[in-house]
């Protein structure tokens, strides 16, 4: 594909001329400026919430639809900035009356309904701290969560409590108000929970947001387990000086926006880029009550005329595996700006999106740690497929060589492997591990933050991902890094995904294995295996091409979508699972 595929803009837009251009945009760009952008100069706070809603509502914005929520049958509810407000009012309201500090944590879970964007943006509004879990989380995985986070408040529906937390509610002595969404109004309301309806319809509609400082606690978000337990990581008020820059910068959002963001508000993307960053925009966003389900997807993204859409490669994967034919049925002509996160989005996935719609996915990196968007393919700069692309404005990355012993080095030399880390003090860098110290502080060398990723550097600036450091396999004096074997693998026009993992050998100390899941109609043979294996052998070479292939139905993922490779590994190997709280399926 051309390096020169740029996104598609409307050419009646404003467009900010320094931001054309990468180094320009990176020259001119202060955290100050973006302050002024979100403050207009005035002192304030800087809440989360109130940038979020009271800013547009108090404005020319208060009758643009923030939220449009799309229920089961796809009827459209929209909710303007001014409804918005008054709603985060009455939440904050109610939090206030029963006693919640600031500081104080609510939790919510719930799936994509108007109630979790009023519980999420009124708690910041009041000063307390949101945290987000996963809707299909068992009892266990909650339980701890919930302990770890001292909740205070849940809220959460009458289903879901009575499955999952009226069963660990002894073990939760901290957790004090249980707030219930009911889902019809017949339904009884359990002993020791409230009504949220009856609770908001009570509360005054009028809130001055509470006036947090910067580095005031906002977010507490678990981080997906993808390597081992999560991690509660804690996030500050003024991050939404990174959520709102990122929004433009890397998602080219403007205030005319359509904007849809495919995460499950479970995680990080769900309340950075699901909740907080289209709104600091003043744009439109997309709330769908369901999950993925291709043609669904494709009519939301036509009906509803989405302009900038924010997914990851397993949704992309799953769309690949339905064929380009179905998508290109659906006439977009809004659609203008795709964008992926999550993990490692492969070349062929980037190419598919211009058969499929015309245009290429924008990969771009982030962790729960960054709060927001560090690297990405963005704007007008050229997209490289397979490339995590460049830093953003006001970030600053490089590849470095962390010692053993406390040492670290800039590898200066383009191309050459090493540990991604960025030059800390960025606004929505994660200010701690929630009772996790010791573990906060070795993320850290100096003015590094260690990521904890493997990636490269090219002579352009732009990031190669190469691994989690955990993943990386290390074969006979080789480091592979298993996303470029996979790449290569999901070029073969029978493979819907690959997972690769290291496997112990006595001669090499690790050979590569790969787990393959196949297309729709095709079928797993030995005939396969061994085109398989020839046909990475020819582009890999010996030496880092896999040894073993492995056919699956289904390779184990997070909730947030990342294939489990330590989850393989163990499988294969016998040994025990470790922390599954967040496997797709699972407890
Ligand atoms: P845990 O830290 O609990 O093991 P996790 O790292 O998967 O879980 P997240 O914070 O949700 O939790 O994910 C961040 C990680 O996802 C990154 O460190 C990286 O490994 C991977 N990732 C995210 N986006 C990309 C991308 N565009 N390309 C490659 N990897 C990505
Ligand atoms: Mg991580």
């Amino acid at each position: 594909m051309s390096d020169k595929v740029i996104a598609k803009r409307s050419e009646d837009w404003e467009l900010i001329p320094n931001l054309l251009d990468y180094g320009s945009a990176r020259e001119h760009f202060t955290w100050e400026h973006e302050r002024e952008l979100l403050q207009g100069g005035k002192v304030h706070g800087l809440n989360i919430g109130y940038e979020a809603v009271d800013r547009h509502a108090n404005g020319e914005r208060r009758n643009h639809v923030a939220l449009r929520w799309l229920d089961r049958d796809g009827a459209a509810t929209d909710i303007t900035y001014g409804d918005l407000q008054l709603r985060t009012n009455r939440f904050a309201n109610v939090l206030q009356q029963l006693g919640v500090g600031r500081s104080e944590r609510v939790f919510a879970l719930l799936g994509r309904v108007p109630a979790l964007y009023e519980t999420a943006l009124g708690t910041l509004k009041s000063g307390s701290v949101f945290s987000p879990l996963f809707s299909a989380f068992g009892p266990e995985p909650l339980q701890s969560r919930l302990s770890i986070g001292d909740a205070k408040v849940l809220v959460t529906n009458v289903t879901l409590y009575k499955r999952k937390v009226a069963p660990i509610r002894n073990a939760l002595p901290q957790l004090e108000h249980v707030i219930l969404v009911r889902e019809a109004p017949t339904q009884q309301l359990p002993p020791d929970t409230r009504d949220f309806n009856t609770l908001m319809d009570a509360a005054a509609e009028t809130f001055s947001a509470v006036e947090t400082a910067p580095d005031d606690p906002a977010l507490l978000h678990f981080t997906s387990g993808t390597t081992g337990k999560p991690k509660g990581a804690i996030h500050v008020h003024e991050a939404v000086l990174a959520h709102h820059a990122s929004a433009r910068l890397a998602l080219d959002l403007h205030p005319q926006d359509v904007f849809w963001c495919t995460a499950d508000p479970g995680w990080v993307t769900g309340t950075s880029y699901g909740i907080i960053a289209p709104l600091t925009i003043g744009a439109t966003m997309i709330v769908d009550c369901e999950e993925f389900e291709p043609e669904r997807w494709y009519g939301i993204l036509r009906d509803h005329k989405v302009s900038v859409w924010y997914t990851a490669p397993t949704a992309v994967r799953m769309m690949m595996k339905q064929g380009a034919a179905l998508a290109q049925k659906f006439d977009l002509p809004a659609l203008r700006f795709m964008a992926s996160v999550g993990e490692p989005l492969n070349p062929e996935a980037v190419v598919w999106g211009m058969e499929a719609f015309g245009l290429p996915f924008h990969d771009n990196w982030w962790q729960t740690e960054t709060g927001g968007i560090m690297i990405a393919n963005f704007l007008s700069q050229p997209v490289r497929p397979g490339s995590m692309g460049r830093p953003l404005p006001g970030i600053e990355a490089a590849i470095v060589d962390a010692g053993e012993d406390g040492s670290l080095s800039v590898v200066e030399e383009s191309g050459k492997e090493g540990e991604l880390a960025l030059r800390r003090g960025w606004p929505s860098m994660f200010r701690g591990y929630l009772h996790e110290e010791e573990r906060y502080r070795r993320c850290f060398r100096g003015d590094w933050y260690l990521t904890g990723d493997l990636a490269r550097m090219d002579d352009d600036g732009y990031f190669w991902f190469v691994g989690r450091a955990d993943d990386v396999i290390k074969s006979a004096g080789h480091l592979i890094g298993p996303f470029e074997v996979e790449s290569a693998l999901m070029e073969h026009p029978s493979v819907a995904e690959a997972a690769v993992i290291g496997m112990p050998d006595p001669v090499a100390m690790e050979i590569v294995k790969a787990f393959v899941s196949l297309k729709p109609g095709v079928s797993a043979s030995e005939d396969l295996q061994r085109e398989l294996l020839a046909f990475t052998r020819k582009r890999l070479g010996p030496a880092v091409a896999p040894r073993e292939i492995a056919f699956r139905d289904n390779l184990p993922r997070t909730r947030s979508g990342k294939i489990m490779r330590r989850l393989l590994k163990a499988r294969e190997l016998g040994l025990p699972e470790g922390d599954t709280s967040t496997l797709e399926g699972g407890k």
